[in-house]
């Protein structure tokens, strides 16, 4: 694990400082508020920077356990050979610079009783509220013979950048007659079309490169998936034959997969593969669970106007580690670490509360010039986040308004990653 390093360190004593001063004198007792965030990611950094922007009043500190994050959202160009890896990977200090104190470490606990964040690296953080967006874990154990240390020749590509390096150098080592198999997940998982834009940019990958006669099969935990129709459609058009998807009726279950064979075996046969992505069913993240606040459902049950978490007010879950009917995405982790952020605001320092309410857009390539998106408007009711005015491409649609989707697409990046690190 790295040490905190300068800028961490002072977030760190200016907390410890701020916690000596609370303590040694009442006078003091006005200081600001405290409020730690966990996981620099989507959500995380989101909230830090909104937490403090435009406004010091709150002391901010967000804890993330590594000092670059690479964007899950938009890997898949970089596996398609659109995009690069350094593209992708983002920094931390325009979080810096709103006046958030940073410390590169891993939490290895939370103390909820004495509302104390402790690190591997040996800090101890008190909050008056915390803010957790730790991502997602996976049931390792969901996908006989699948384990952590499978990933390593199996990788599910579904977090963290080495997995989407792994993938990508797999992919290139590639030669004809290849056959790649994915393991789809089932509901509810982060980025619903991903898998099936990860095979879209796969086959766009090895078309590019003239590679004959690859395969890829997707083994679906589910009997459908998000927008089926227009994905087997932009498969038949750009990559005939490629890309077969098998719902469970087809294959009957996954029984086993052997990282050392490089075998995939269903209810009806064994495939011999060169490349295998699994990607596990997912739950929230660790931490999460280990502080109790999960459910039954694996996620964190919270209320969808504050998301505050149902199991403890003093703490937000937000990001795909949040249950109920969230969108799991980067751009709705985006949107509740605004929530969070002014409802913290709120209750700390008597900020302006503004109704919650949110869209959430997701577009996928299915070739460079061709994307596909959907999306929907998000509003609490009863504590539950409920969702209208659903709308989803059409099968018809022009070359022209596919071509400026993925324009569109192109410019959301952007600016999603300026908001949540600039
Ligand atoms: C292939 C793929 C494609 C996607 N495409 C899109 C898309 O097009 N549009 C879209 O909106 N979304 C997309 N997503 C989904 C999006 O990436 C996630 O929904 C989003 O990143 C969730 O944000 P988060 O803050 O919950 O988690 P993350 O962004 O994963 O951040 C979690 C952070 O917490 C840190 N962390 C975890 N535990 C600890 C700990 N104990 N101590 C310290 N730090 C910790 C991690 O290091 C990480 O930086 C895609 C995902 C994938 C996998």
């Amino acid at each position: 694990m790295s040490k905190p390093n300068l800028i961490s360190r002072r977030g760190v004593i200016r907390t410890a400082a701020a916690a000596t001063a609370l303590f040694a004198c009442p006078a003091i007792a006005k200081a600001k508020p405290r409020v730690v965030v966990v996981g620099g990611g989507a959500g995380g950094a989101t909230a830090a920077k909104y937490l403090r922007h435009g406004n010091d009043a709150v002391e901010v500190t967000l804890v993330e356990a590594n000092r670059h994050y690479v964007t899950p959202f938009t890997s898949n160009l970089y596996l398609g050979g659109l995009k690069p890896f350094e593209s992708l990977t983002f920094g931390y200090e325009g979080v810096a610079g709103h006046g958030v104190g940073l410390v590169f470490d891993q939490v290895s606990a939370i103390d909820r009783d004495k509302r104390e964040v402790r690190t591997a690296g040996g800090a101890r953080l008190g909050y008056d509220r915390l803010v957790l967006s730790p991502g997602i874990d996976f049931r390792w154990d969901a996908v006989p013979g699948y384990s952590e240390a499978a990933a390593e020749r199996m990788p599910h590509g579904y977090r963290g950048g080495a997995q989407f390096e792994l993938l990508k150098r797999q992919l290139d080592a590639l030669g004809d007659g290849a056959l790649i198999v994915i393991i789809a997940p089932p509901n509810p998982y982060r980025c619903p079309p991903a898998p099936y834009e990860r095979a879209s940019m796969m086959a766009y990958a090895l078309k590019s490169r003239g590679v004959k006669n690859a395969r890829i099969v997707i083994l679906d935990a589910k009997d459908h998936f998000a927008m089926q129709t227009l994905f087997i459609d932009g498969w038949e058009r750009h990559y005939p034959g490629m890309i077969e998807w098998q719902d469970p009726t087809i294959h009957g279950g996954i029984k086993a997969v052997d990282p050392k064979a490089m075998t995939v075996t269903t209810d009806f046969e064994t495939h011999k593969a060169a490349m295998v992505n699994v990607i596990p069913p997912q739950i929230a993240g660790r931490l999460a669970r280990d502080a109790g606040l999960a459910d039954a459902s694996g996620f964190c049950p919270v209320d969808a106007g504050t998301m505050a978490s149902l199991i403890d007010p003093s703490i937000h879950v937000i990001g795909d580690s949040a249950g109920g009917e969230f969108p799991k995405s980067g751009f709705s982790a985006n949107n509740e670490g605004k929530i969070a952020a002014m409802i913290i605001r709120a209750d700390l320092i008597g900020d302006r509360r503004m109704p919650v309410r949110f869209t959430n857009h997701c577009w996928s390539d299915i070739a460079p010039d061709d994307a596909i998106k959907n999306g929907a408007r998000y509003a609490p009711q009863d504590g539950k986040i409920v969702m209208s005015d659903p709308y989803t491409s059409q099968l018809d649609e022009s070359p022209q308004l596919r071509a400026k989707q993925a324009r569109e697409a192109a410019g959301w990046y952007i600016g999603m990653t300026t908001d949540i690190f600039g």
